[in-house]
């Protein structure tokens, strides 16, 4: 089946979706980025991931470029078009077409890019039923990574850097030696007394939305947790440690820089964070 890509107005085959060489997204990383899950053909968390893509799109001065509500029927329309039953639905909106010129264009009508492709579910169960290494980096990244920009070159070279290492995630490391969040997942430890630990929210981490509906799972079953930053160390002597993101949900974490985080198997905490997530997000 040929994948559909929304781009622009129209719903085309992969092979003839194209933005101009002059799009600011291309030219300048001048744009925003939302991926939602998409689960059973539902999308998840919908809410809060159109809430977060407004605030990006605000905080960067982008004009929206149709109305929430024409929007969410591109979405389902794109994911429909692609027959995505699980899988995510990707959303990416620039400041638009225009000559090369470092200001903001005048009159130039956002660009809007949205594609669905389906996860292959088995594949990730294994994944989360094994658990992924990550390895630790210095977090390069420019102040404001709260807004979700498509600028990602850091993430991209943090990934490889995990990659070249055989480990699925890179961790990003502040100058005081704390664990910022993942190159694309929030960082999770669980402390040697069964605390949940996850950096507070600042303009130094994306305001993940995984991440709050999981605090909201924790909340709901009176679990002990701290947001505040941890250290490198701190995640080594940890009991369990996670990743969440959109499109892993809670992905156990069983090796840190080549050392067993715990008894180097997935923990219980984020086993049952994983089986109860679905419980408390929100399904259109
Ligand atoms: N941090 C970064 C840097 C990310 O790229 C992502 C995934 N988009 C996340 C955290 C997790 O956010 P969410 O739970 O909203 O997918």
């Amino acid at each position: 089946m040929s994948r559909i890509a929304y781009v622009n107005g129209r719903y085309l085959p992969r092979s003839e979706a194209k933005v101009s060489i002059e799009d600011r997204g291309y030219q300048f990383a001048d744009g925003v980025y939302e991926v939602c899950e998409v689960r059973e053909g539902r999308l998840i968390d919908e809410r809060r991931h159109m809430a977060r893509l407004e605030r990006s799109l605000r905080e960067l001065r982008i004009e929206r470029p149709m109305s929430p509500a024409a929007l969410a029927i591109v979405l389902r329309e794109t994911v429909r078009r692609n027959r995505v039953r699980d899988g995510i639905v990707y959303v990416q909106i620039t400041r638009g077409v225009a000559r090369r010129d470092f200001p903001f264009p005048v009159g130039t009508k956002s660009s809007l890019v949205v594609t669905a492709r389906s996860n292959d579910l088995a594949r990730l169960e294994q994944m989360a039923a094994a658990g992924i290494g990550v390895v630790t980096v210095p977090d390069i990244r420019w102040r404001r990574v709260d807004i979700k920009s498509v600028a990602l070159l850091p993430n991209v070279l943090a990934k490889q850097s995990a990659r070249d290492q055989g480990a699925r995630e890179a961790w990003l490391v502040d100058a005081q030696g704390r664990v910022t969040e993942g190159a694309s997942s929030n960082a999770w430890i669980v402390s040697r007394d069964g605390k949940l630990i996850t950096r507070q929210l600042g303009h130094d981490i994306l305001p993940g939305i995984t991440r709050s509906v999981v605090l909201d799972v924790i909340r709901a079953q009176g679990l002990a947790f701290e947001e505040r930053a941890f250290t490198v160390d701190e995640a080594y002597a940890a009991r369990e440690a996670f990743v969440t993101s959109a499109s892993q949900i809670v992905m156990p974490v069983v090796r840190i820089d080549g050392r067993p985080v715990g008894n180097g198997a997935p923990g219980l905490i984020a086993a049952a964070l994983r089986r109860d997530y679905h419980g408390h997000a929100e399904s259109d």
